[in-house]
């Protein structure tokens, strides 16, 4: 048997020998040996010492200059800025890649109370002389993004927050918001803006105006802006609707790529374009609205922040409403660059964060932008210094996030035989830092990996580690054991999703969060980031110094670190959670499921037990098996993915993990909606196909761990 060497790369140890630190240093890292978890604590430690919070707060300014939603010339200005730092910083292969996809922009827009009084909203954010960004004439009246146009005057009710149960107790209190428009909260609780739009079309709504309560993102939180974090009285939320829960990605190619010559639907094919007019509002503007509504009160819950008494209505408040859009082809560019790995630079850990923002979007995206560059700008400097990593690392720089994904999802259906091949994990950083705690979600085989890179960086206030500091920083909140650090319900709402869902890769995304009540608004702006979200920019530097460890530590690991044990074990939960609604005719399928999902369990622990033992003997192994077990870890995700889809979504392959239409991650999709419409039949189906998906998982590991294990005894 071929005895495989890892390459000790000698130079790099005498290059960057500096001395580790943490609580962790002395363990072998998950995925490596005790000589490499040697030489990967040198190359992080090397990392960690360039994190240098200046380099992101320059990337932070020059992004935050001019607002830059996409298919604007500013947005493609700055694309053409990442891809020249991306060049300048040593990436190799650097391009911009171009899409043409629908877009959306106000034309004109007109919200006024015609009765009982006359009031027209300004759709406007008001200037603050601190801030000179506030006064920019460049900036957009609020609107949402494939809002349908028309024209329409109906009396006002006030609907919650707009979702479906709002609507069903209005019902109750004999109020049907047909032919009415609907007046609704963002929060209270969140949902996706384009669930809002959806269910009011289908409840019959004459129009829907979204305002920002002061309840939930403004005075009644704390100081508001210039004075804080929390929204002022005309901020407004932006925001796209489009019904991407079905299908994300340019509304006109729903499944393949927009490129020259591809097929491209008639916007009224879609099925992800809202026929409602909506328009986001801030409170300064709703609440001459709100003043003006009779009828009952409304429920205790109901009751937001403003100064008075709400009621239902509907009217006397009427409204005039006008909605003009603008929805032409237009180019959008991401920026990709790479490192090529020296080993296996066919391999891809796939790094991406989106560059187009509402207004100037200093948290969403450009903290996370600036992240990026910051993250690519020390990685080069590696590069320059001689060090290269085993796999390749491919920077992802999207645009059109804001819309419907736009930019990722066109990307990845561009390349998804390659990534379905060679993607081995993606990792996604929207908006980086907008205060000190520190949140991922993953999914379950790289929870626990995740885990263990936060207990060895320092949070820059606290002095402890992230992993410490995420315990215990948030005030008000029980401290919590490991197990929920790292949340393992994937969702969507960025760009992880074509990754997830459609390719049916590993992914992770992460972010430092905390009070910002500008989200969407003309006040994301650099003078929010340098006083409230991260004034230091330490949260930035530490967010890079994370995404790069993370990328490293897939990019270099000997054997990948995915932990099927504990993934196994996360969908057992979820199946049991489904048998715990109580008996149903889909009950034995579900209890056969468990014994099925128990023998995958079984077979992964065996896996995580021999992986273990090669680890720690230095890793025996021919490297031809070594690379069979890596593709068979690879494997296995997209195991868990059937290219039919879930019913009705078909675009979204993956059956562990899908969004609700509320963008909140809902586990085992496809059993989950069956049951909910107690379609048993279907229901039966599903979980056949999960049945057959954890069969085909259970059996990539079982054979490659029979082969491995027959290997050994021969020796
Ligand atoms: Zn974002």
């Amino acid at each position: 048997m071929k005895n495989f060497k890892w390459g000790i790369l000698i130079s790099l140890t005498i290059l960057f020998f500096v001395p580790t630190w943490g609580e962790k240093s002395e363990e072998r890292i998950q995925g490596f040996t005790a000589d490499g978890s040697k030489e990967e604590r040198q190359i992080e430690a090397a990392l960690k010492k360039l994190a240098d919070p200046g380099i992101y707060e320059k990337h932070l300014r020059f992004l935050t200059e001019e607002p830059h939603i996409a298919g604007s010339k500013q947005n493609y200005d700055l694309a053409v800025y990442v891809r020249d730092r991306f060049k300048e910083f040593g990436l190799e292969d650097v391009e911009l890649v171009e899409y043409q996809v629908l877009l959306s922009y106000p034309k004109e827009i007109i919200v006024e109370m015609v009765e009982p009084s006359v009031f027209r909203t300004t759709l406007r954010e008001e200037g603050y002389p601190v801030d000179k960004d506030s006064f920019d004439s460049q900036v957009s009246i609020g609107f949402n993004a494939y809002s349908d146009s028309g024209e329409v005057t109906a009396p006002v009710v006030y609907a919650h927050g707009g979702n479906p149960e709002d609507y069903d107790r209005l019902l109750e209190m004999g109020i049907d918001i047909k032919g009415k428009i609907a007046l609704v909260r963002y929060s209270a609780p969140y949902s996706y803006r384009g669930f809002k739009a959806m269910t009011a079309q289908q409840r019959g709504a004459a129009g829907l105006l979204i305002y920002s309560d002061p309840r939930d993102d403004g005075y009644m939180r704390g100081d508001v802006f210039p004075n804080g974090p929390w929204g002022p009285d005309s901020h407004i939320q932006r925001g796209g609707i489009p019904f991407d829960f079905l299908v994300p990605g340019d509304p006109l190619t729903p499944g393949w790529a927009s490129i020259p010559g591809s097929k491209r639907l008639k916007p009224e094919e879609s099925e992800i374009l809202p026929t409602i007019k909506a328009v986001p509002l801030s409170h300064k503007d709703a609440r001459p609205l709100l003043e003006n509504l009779a009828g009952p009160p409304v429920p205790p819950e109901w009751q937001g922040g403003l100064p008075f008494t709400y009621h239902v209505g509907p009217g006397p408040a009427k409204v005039h409403l006008k909605v003009e859009m603008d929805n032409p082809v237009r180019s959008i560019w991401n920026v990709v660059g790479k490192i090529k790995g020296r080993e296996e630079p066919e391999k891809w850990i796939v790094i991406g964060n989106h560059r187009d923002a509402w207004v100037y979007g200093a948290v969403d995206p450009s903290s996370g932008t600036a992240t990026l560059l910051g993250l690519a700008q020390n990685l080069g400097q590696l590069l320059k210094d001689g060090y290269r990593p085993k796999r390749s690392i491919i920077f992802c720089n999207w645009d059109a996030e804001e819309y419907t994904l736009t930019g990722s999802t066109e990307w990845a259906e561009h390349y998804a035989d390659k990534l379905k091949k060679d993607g081995v994990a993606y990792i996604n950083v929207d908006s980086a830092a907008s205060g000190p705690y520190f949140g991922a979600t993953a999914v379950p085989s790289l929870a626990d990996f995740m885990l263990q890179i936060t207990q060895e960086i320092r949070d820059p206030k606290t002095g402890k580690t992230v992993y410490e500091a995420m315990k215990q920083l948030r005030p008000g909140r029980k401290e919590k054991d490991d197990a929920s650090l790292i949340d393992t319900r994937v969702g969507s709402g960025s760009d992880h999703t074509a990754f997830m869902n459609f390719v049916c890769m590993p992914v992770i995304d992460m972010s430092f969060g905390g009070p910002y009540g500008v989200y969407h608004s003309q006040y994301d702006d650099f003078y929010w980031m340098s006083h409230f979200g991260d004034p230091q920019f330490s949260y930035h530097a530490t967010m890079g110094t994370l995404w790069g460890m993370t990328t490293l530590r897939l990019a270099n690991a000997q054997i990948f670190p995915f932990d099927y044990e504990a993934y196994a074990r996360e969908i057992t939960s979820y199946v049991k959670e489904i048998l715990g609604q109580g008996e149903s005719p889909v009950s034995p399928d579900l209890n056969l499921l468990v014994g099925r999902i128990e023998g995958f369990q079984k077979t992964a622990q065996e896996m995580n037990e021999y992986i273990e033992r090669l680890l720690a003997q230095g890793n025996q192994i021919s490297y031809e098996n070594l690379q069979a077990l890596n593709s068979a870890l690879m494997q296995i995700e997209r195991d868990l993915g059937f290219s039919g889809g879930i019913p009705k979504r078909s675009w979204y392959k993956h059956l562990i993990y899908a969004c609700k239409f509320t963008y909140h991650p809902e586990v085992l999709p496809g059993v989950t909606e069956a049951v909910e419409e107690k379609d048993w039949t279907r229901a039966k189906e599903q979980v056949a196909l999960l049945d057959k998906a954890i069969s085909r998982a259970n059996q990539t590991l079982q054979e490659i761990l029979t082969r491995l294990l027959k290997n050994q005894t021969a020796e």
